[in-house]
């Protein structure tokens, strides 16, 4: 049963990466056709929006979350083969573990995720995205069933803290945030811009993490409550900096297949996704944290309020 559902999950999960990229896709060849509005240069000619910084930032957006959900979802499915076919019995174990953690967040998080990515795909078109015949609603429509079906992302996140984190202590989770920590070296030895500044934001997010992981643990034996109602905000800090880690892994090869003479065009486009998404989405994570921990304060309250 659990074999058919992790699967099952996965396979979802992937479905949301899937429709992301298609409205990514679908976005893109749009924004550089559409002509719309001036340059900030001052020119006078009119420009496709694809020149504009607010679209290329919805659209970088949109392939940079792509590729971290895509990232984390290739991630687990490594795990699971070696799960499966590690010829070291201590390794098998230790990778279903892995799995048991990341099948729900894989399943809830690109979902939720290929949501949001197939809603900029329609604000990318503007009044054209709000029409049926331009194809970017059915992106949306598509990918919004894929949060509800094969047990809601809540439920998903109600999973991974109680009988992935809590119930063990945390310990696969504190595996995985301490592989996530053996990748800071490698950033500080490779001195770029970039890498420099992802580092920086992947820091931060693996100490958001960590800090939210121990609060857990520490907190769900007397207050199982407060730990729920943080449960989807920790699925989404775990997603985010998982991703981010496996983004900072691509910069790092991906600089290095530059300085090998490797297809600039396909580098450098991994380079700026990575960018883009430790300074933009990246930083999110010490924010979520807070929400995790001091997310009960009002939803214990609520409904109270008029007793
Ligand atoms: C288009 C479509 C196709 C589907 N296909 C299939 C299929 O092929 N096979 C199949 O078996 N099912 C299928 N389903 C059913 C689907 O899996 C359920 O709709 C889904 O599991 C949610 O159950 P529910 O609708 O009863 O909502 P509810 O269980 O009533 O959930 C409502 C809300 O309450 C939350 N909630 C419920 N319980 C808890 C809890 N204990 N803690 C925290 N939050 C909670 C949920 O997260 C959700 O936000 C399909 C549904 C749709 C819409």
């Amino acid at each position: 049963m659990f074999t058919m559902m992790n699967n099952a999950r996965l396979a979802i999960g992937l479905e949301g990466v899937g429709v992301a990229e298609r409205a990514y896709q679908h976005a893109r060849t749009y924004a550089a056709e559409r002509k719309q509005g001036r340059a900030l240069d001052g020119s006078d000619e009119s420009v496709a929006i694809d020149r504009h910084p607010d679209v290329r930032r919805m659209l970088l957006s949109m392939r940079a979350q792509t590729e971290a959900m895509r990232a984390l979802a290739y991630y687990a499915a490594a795990a699971l083969d070696a799960a499966k076919r590690h010829e070291d019995e201590a390794v098998r174990r230790e990778k279903q573990a892995l799995v048991d953690l990341l099948v729900p967040v894989v399943k809830a998080w690109s979902t939720d995720t290929g949501i949001e990515v197939a809603n900029t795909g329609i604000q990318v078109l503007g009044g054209a995205g709000y029409i049926e015949e331009s194809g970017a609603p059915q992106f949306l429509r598509d990918v919004r069933i894929a949060a509800i079906y094969e047990g809601t992302n809540g439920i998903q996140a109600m999973d991974l803290i109680g009988r992935k984190v809590a119930r063990e202590d945390g310990v696969t989770a504190q595996a995985l945030i301490a592989d996530m920590r053996g990748l800071d070296g490698s950033l500080a030895e490779a001195q770029g811009d970039d890498t420099g500044a992802i580092r920086e934001s992947l820091t931060e997010g693996i100490d958001a993490l960590a800090e939210a992981t121990d609060w857990i643990v520490a907190t769900d034996p007397e207050n199982p409550e407060a730990v729920a109602a943080g449960a989807v905000p920790y699925l989404r800090l775990l997603g985010l900096v998982a991703g981010g880690w496996l983004m900072a892994k691509a910069a790092l090869a991906a600089e290095e297949g530059l300085r090998a003479g490797g297809d600039k065009a396909f580098l450098m486009d991994k380079l700026v996704s990575a960018r883009f998404y430790a300074d933009h989405v990246l930083v999110q994570a010490p924010a979520l944290c807070r929400t995790v921990t001091r997310g009960w304060n009002a939803v214990g309250r609520f409904g109270d309020e008029d007793a």
